[in-house]
C-alpha cells in the first residue's frame, strides 16, 4: 500500500471511529502531505497545497496575569494552531519578535515541516537562544503541533508516541508562617484529591516566595519595600516542614521551592537539614549561573533536586542532566523551544533516569498548560506536574481548557492540543502597558538595600 492509500484509508478510519470531534480532516491534504518527500519547508519542498498564511500573537489577560497565545494560520480554511508564548515580563517584545519577524519569515512555508521550521526559526536571528526569541519560536512551535494534530484526528500525545498514564498528577501550592498554618494549606489540597503538595514558609515581616507574609520594616533605618532575609528563611524552613511532616504522616508528598534565594552554601545546608522529611523534591536551590555547585549538593545530600524553571538553552542543561546531578527537570516549555525541544530533553532525561516536572504557573496559557499536559502523557520518565486554577473568565476565553480531578490534569481527546481562543472574549481582557510588566520583580532588596533575586 503506497502512503497515500494508507493515509486515506487511516483518516477514513478515524472518522469512522468518531475520533474526528472538532474538524473534518482534509482528505486531500492529508493525501497531499503523505505524498510529499522533501524534508524542507523551504522553497521547492513540502506540500504544495497547504501553506502558512499568517503567525500572530493575542495577547490577553482574563485573570489578571498578561498572556501571549501565537496563532499559525494556514491556506486550509478553518485550519490553525495554537501555541503559548507568555513571558509575561516582556511580552511587547515577544509580540515584535512574533508578528515583525517570524510571521514574514513563515509565510508560505508548509506547517507540517515542524523540525525543519524549528531548527530554521532559530538559525534565522544569528544571534540565538534568550527568552524573547525562544518564547516566540516556542509559540510556532506548539501551533505546527496542534495544526498536524488537527490535520490528522489526532491529539498531540498520540503523535508523540501515545499515553504512558490515563492522566497526570499535579501539585498544588500550599504554605505558611508556622506549621499550623502550613499544614492547614495543605489539607486543603489532600481533601481535593491531591497526593503532591508544595509547600513555601512564611517569614514574618518578610517578602518570601510563596506565602503572602507582606512587606514590612523590620527595624529603624532599615531599607522598608519587599524585604528579604536570606539567613531568616532558611532557620524557618525546616522546623515547619519537622511539624508537617510530625502532623501528615507520609501520605503526602512534600515539595519546596528556594526560588534561587540563598546563598549557595546556605542551599546545601537546606538541602541537609531537610533530608529528614523526605522531600518529592527541592526546587531551584540555585541560579542558573551557579549551576558549579551541582556536584558540591550532591556530594553532600540525598534530598532529590528539581531544576530548571529559567533554562533557557541547553548549554544550561545538558551537563547538570548527563552528570546525575539532578532528579527533575522543571523548564519552561516556552523558554526551551516548545513540544519540539521538550520531547527532546524529556528522551535525555530518560537515559540518566530524571524525571520531567515542568513548570506550570499562572503565566502559562491554558494552551502551554495543554501542550506540557500532552508531553507529559507520552513521556514515560514523567515525575509531576506544577497546576494552576482556572478562573470561570479563563476558561470561557479557552474552551478546552485541561481540567484538574482528583489531583491529577486530564486531557481532553480532541485533535491537537485540544485548546481554542475566543478571540472577542480575548479582547475583553486587552493587557495593559501601565505599568508596563508587573513590578514585582526586581524590586526585592536585603534589609540594607541590597538586591535579591526574585
Ligand atoms: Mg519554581
Amino acid at each position: 500500500m503506497d502512503r497515500r492509500s494508507f493515509l486515506r484509508r487511516m483518516t477514513a478510519g478515524a472518522a469512522l471511529a468518531g475520533v474526528l470531534t472538532r474538524s473534518e480532516i482534509p482528505l486531500r491534504a492529508a493525501a497531499a502531505a503523505a505524498s510529499d518527500d522533501a524534508p524542507a519547508g523551504a522553497e521547492g519542498g513540502g506540500d504544495e497545497s497547504l501553506r502558512i498564511t499568517r503567525v500572530r500573537t493575542i495577547l490577553t489577560q482574563p485573570q489578571g496575569i498578561r498572556l501571549a497565545i501565537v496563532k499559525v494560520e494556514t491556506s486550509e480554511p478553518g485550519l490553525y494552531g495554537l501555541g503559548c508564548a507568555t513571558f509575561t515580563q516582556r511580552i511587547r517584545a515577544v509580540e515584535t519578535a512574533v508578528d515583525r519577524y517570524l510571521d514574514p519569515f513563515l509565510r508560505g512555508k508548509d506547517p507540517a515541516n515542524i523540525e525543519d521550521l524549528w531548527q530554521a526559526m532559530f538559525q534565522s536571528s544569528y544571534w540565538r537562544n534568550g527568552p524573547v526569541l525562544m518564547n516566540a519560536l516556542s509559540g510556532v512551535d506548539m501551533a505546527l503541533w496542534d495544526i498536524l494534530g488537527k490535520r490528522f484526528g489526532m491529539p498531540v500525545y498520540s503523535l508523540l508516541g501515545g499515553k504512558c498514564r490515563i492522566a497526570c498528577p499535579v501539585y498544588g501550592h500550599a504554605g505558611g508562617s508556622t506549621a499550623e498554618e502550613a499544614v492547614r494549606s495543605i489539607q486543603r489540597y489532600l481533601a481535593e484529591g491531591y497526593r503532591y503538595v508544595r509547600c513555601q514558609v512564611g517569614v514574618r515581616g518578610q517578602s518570601v516566595y510563596g506565602p503572602q507574609s507582606g512587606a514590612a520594616k523590620l527595624r529603624e533605618g532599615h531599607f522598608s519595600g519587599r524585604v528579604f532575609q536570606p539567613s531568616a528563611y532558611l532557620r524557618a524552613v525546616p522546623r515547619v516542614f519537622a511539624g508537617v511532616r510530625e502532623a501528615l504522616g507520609d501520605d503526602v508528598e512534600l515539595l519546596h521551592d528556594i526560588h534561587e534565594r540563598l546563598h549557595p552554601i546556605q542551599a546545601i545546608q537546606l538541602a541537609k537539614e531537610l533530608e529528614p522529611h523526605r522531600l518529592f523534591f527541592l526546587e531551584d536551590p540555585f541560579a542558573p549561573e551557579d549551576v558549579g555547585y551541582f556536584q558540591h549538593l550532591r556530594a553532600q545530600s540525598s534530598t532529590p533536586i528539581a531544576m530548571g524553571e529559567l533554562f533557557n538553552n541547553p548549554c544550561e542543561y545538558v551537563d547538570i542532566i548527563a552528570g546525575r546531578l539532578i532528579d527533575f527537570i522543571r523548564c519552561h516549555l516556552s523558554q526551551i523551544g516548545g513540544i519540539s525541544m521538550a520531547k527532546k530533553l524529556a528522551h535525555l532525561c530518560d537515559f540518566f533516569r530524571v524525571r520531567t516536572a515542568w513548570h506550570g504557573p499562572g503565566d502559562v496559557s491554558p494552551v502551554g498548560h495543554a501542550a506540557n499536559l500532552h508531553v507529559d502523557l507520552a513521556t514515560w520518565n514523567f515525575g509531576v506536574q506544577e497546576s494552576y486554577r482556572f478562573s470561570d473568565a479563563t476558561r470561557e476565553v479557552f474552551p478546552g481548557a485541561p481540567e484538574i480531578r482528583d489531583g491529577m490534569l486530564w486531557v481532553n481527546e480532541a485533535p491537537g492540543l485540544g485548546v481554542d481562543i475566543d478571540e472577542t472574549l480575548a479582547a475583553r481582557y486587552p493587557i495593559t502597558d501601565d505599568p508596563p510588566f508587573d513590578m514585582h520583580w526586581g524590586e526585592l532588596r536585603d534589609i540594607d538595600g541590597t538586591i535579591r533575586r526574585p
